[in-house]
């Protein structure tokens, strides 16, 4: 921490900032500049708030140097995470060796519905199922999902298809039942900062893909991981989701600078979800090339066979033409950046993707 004196502060002043930083265990390091001078702490950070030195006089500023999380910093962990999703033995990773495609339908609305965007996810080369079945919907009119019959239907799905799943939870007393039947515990938009929320699902034993508020700042995204991370749970990846501007022509505006910042701050992963920072599919493709490029570790992206008639979000669900792209653009662009997990040999054949157009 370092507090900077106003320029006519006196000598009195600043004997009286050490002396209080001195008194809870601290050190303060002194260097008289021509104009200013500035007092460089060592110490308890926290020790250091409760001073509340904006307040002495003579202090112009303070400011904070160390990062105010810690277990998903990078200053914590300076190697970058990768997080395993699935069962033993049939782990997929999301990290900075891999690319990891994610996809599914928005919503769990029928087992028909469920299997086929499963065989449609697998086909574009996806190794992770998404699918809600509690959706945290803006309006208490609209489908809320079919709770833990989607639960049911879409590990079914998961399982016919070898993909590992994962899916939302709203509520923190739906914790227990999610994690007994996904593999991975999304936190969506609206709840990045219910801390009641991210406490539960750090106890629940699976990882966990959190999503960014979408007002959120990067620190506070982080301040949520953290939340996660307190309950000894550091299997964590994150999600840019874009976030509100003043921008119309797109739902959301994905902040596409946000990997980057993200992984220079922190070690965990990052992925992007170009379907709900759209919410539109002609501009998906286009957002995920630039997801991959910027350097992120995976994508999480809506599927539908039957967008039209999709019960919730179906403007920004890929099928058809659409998804064959976004396959083609992960397994050249992340084969071309050197991720692996984009093996054209490794992807199964995408026959099923084009007969379900
Ligand atoms: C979702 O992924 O289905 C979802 C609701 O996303 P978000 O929380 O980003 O709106
Ligand atoms: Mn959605």
């Amino acid at each position: 921490m370092v507090v900077v004196m106003r320029p006519d502060a006196t000598d009195a002043d600043i004997a009286h900032v050490v002396a209080k930083v001195e008194a809870v265990g601290g050190e303060a390091n002194v260097s008289k500049g021509v104009v200013r001078t500035i007092i460089g702490l060592v110490g308890d950070i926290d020790s250091f708030h409760h001073l509340n030195l904006r307040t002495l006089s003579g202090v112009a500023d303070v400011h904070r140097i160390s990062d105010p999380y810690k277990l998903v910093s990078r200053q914590h962990q300076p190697d970058r995470s990768t997080v395993w999703v699935g069962p033993a033995g049939r782990q997929v990773p999301i990290g900075p060796d891999a690319f990891t495609l994610i996809a599914g339908p928005c919503a769990v609305e029928s087992a028909e519905q469920t299997h086929e965007a499963a065989r449609m996810a697998r086909s574009a080369g996806a190794t992770i199922l998404r699918g809600g079945a509690f959706k945290p919907r803006t309006s208490p009119y609209a489908f809320q999902g079919l709770g833990v019959d989607g639960l049911r239907i879409l590990a079914e799905a998961g399982a016919a298809n070898g993909l590992p799943v994962v899916t939302e939870v709203v509520d923190s007393r739906d914790v227990e039942v999610v994690a007994s039947y996904a593999d991975m515990l999304q936190v969506g938009t609206r709840n990045m900062a219910n801390v009641g929320l991210l406490r539960a699902v750090g106890d629940a034993g699976k990882p966990v893909l959190l999503k960014r508020g979408m007002t959120a700042t990067v620190e506070e995204w982080l301040m949520a991981a953290e939340y996660v991370a307190q309950r000894g749970n550091l299997a964590i990846v994150l999600c840019e989701r874009g976030i509100r501007t003043f921008e119309p022509s797109t739902r959301n505006t994905l902040d596409i600078s946000a990997v980057p910042v993200v992984q220079a701050a922190s070690h965990l992963p990052i992925i992007v979800d170009p379907s709900h920072a759209a919410g539109r599919k002609d501009l998906v493709v286009p957002l995920s090339r630039a997801a991959i490029a910027v350097g992120a570790d995976g994508l999480l992206v809506d599927v539908h066979p039957d967008p039209e008639q999709a019960r919730c979000d179906g403007p920004q669900a890929l099928h058809g033409a659409d998804l064959r792209q976004l396959a083609q653009a992960v397994r050249r662009l992340s084969a071309a950046l050197g991720r692996s997990g984009a093996d054209p040999v490794s992807t199964p054949s995408l026959g099923a993707v084009a007969g379900s157009a």
